[in-house]
């Protein structure tokens, strides 16, 4: 018996539990039984290995496309420390600025101080005396106003010293770090486009050895549910975490291939999983439950 045999006349009904409600083990006798399992069997590991490798594949094509985030992340950082040395810059020039305008307004008054001072050898009256010694005092009291706002201008400028010392800093440590993760994404780049390739390539491989008819089953179901096939364990399917009819679970441990009831992904058992309970597995792609098509209608 041709597996492709069974794709015939009833699409792939022949493998598929609403249209054998028999479900009794094929017998012994039958010359083409063990034939037929075999197989299944290959067919089934086939469609395993694909789905492992579509999962691979994407895991893969993921981390890829989140590679050029990590430089960008590291540009930003970058880039903000480099804000920030610059504002401190800034900061110390108008601080210089605003001591040279202190100083040049203080001589002003110096100035102002002495002329008053050598007038005051020349005065004629006690008014002119009185009004000399006031505009000193004035004089007197706006240089020492200035001075103190000259001083708290250094104290500033030695904060923003210290501030602009360690942006400076952060700079250095944040370009290396940017060296660092390019260098590290562009060889991680590299690996992963060398792996995808190898993937690729095993997977034209694998998808050669799968009838076309189950190819376009697997795709489609996997196009709508992330995965095309699921593995039977402990009577549910891993696709879905719905429980299984005990005749499906029965056909199933004969090592025949079958469909979820509820999510129509291909299901299959494999033996050398050990039956434990085991975390929920959520859907792939949750409510992505479109056109998928009702067990009783599978194939064709
Ligand atoms: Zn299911």
């Amino acid at each position: 018996m041709r597996l492709s045999a069974t794709l015939d006349g009833k699409g792939l009904s022949a493998f598929d539990a609403e249209s054998d409600p028999g479900a009794a083990p094929i017998p012994e006798s039958m010359p083409n039984a063990v034939d037929f399992l075999t197989r299944m069997q290959t067919l089934i590991e086939n469609l395993a290995k694909l789905q492992a490798l579509e999962l691979e594949r994407s895991r893969l094509s993921q981390e890829m496309r989140a590679l050029p985030a990590e430089v960008a992340g590291a540009e930003r950082e970058l880039a903000g420390a480099e804000r920030q040395s610059a504002e401190a810059s800034g900061a110390l020039n108008r601080e210089e600025q605003v001591r040279t305008r202190l100083e040049r307004e203080i001589e002003g008054h110096r100035q102002k101080a002495a002329r008053f001072r050598a007038q005051n050898d020349t005065v004629k009256t006690p008014e002119q005396a009185v009004a000399i010694e006031h505009e000193i005092a004035f004089a007197t009291r706006e240089m020492e106003r200035l001075e103190d706002e000259e001083l708290a201008s250094l104290e500033r400028t030695e904060e923003q010293e210290g501030a602009l010392k360690r942006a400076r800093t952060l700079v250095e440590d944040l370009a290396a770090a940017l060296e660092k993760t390019r260098a590290r994404t562009g060889e991680r780049q590299k690996q992963h486009a060398e792996q995808l390739a190898a993937l690729n390539a095993e997977r034209e491989r694998v998808r050669l050895e799968i009838e076309p008819e189950w190819l376009a089953r697997f795709d489609r179901l996997a196009a709508a549910r992330g995965t095309g096939i699921a593995r039977a364990e402990n009577q549910q399917c891993t696709g879905c975490r719905m429980g299984l009819r005990p005749q499906i679970w029965n056909q199933l441990r004969e090592g025949q291939l079958l469909s979820c009831d509820s999510c129509s992904r291909l299901l299959y058992w494999d033996p050398a999983i050990p039956s434990a309970p085991k975390q929920p597995q959520p859907e792939m792609i949750p409510g992505a439950g479109r056109a998928i098509r009702k067990p009783g209608q599978a194939g064709g």
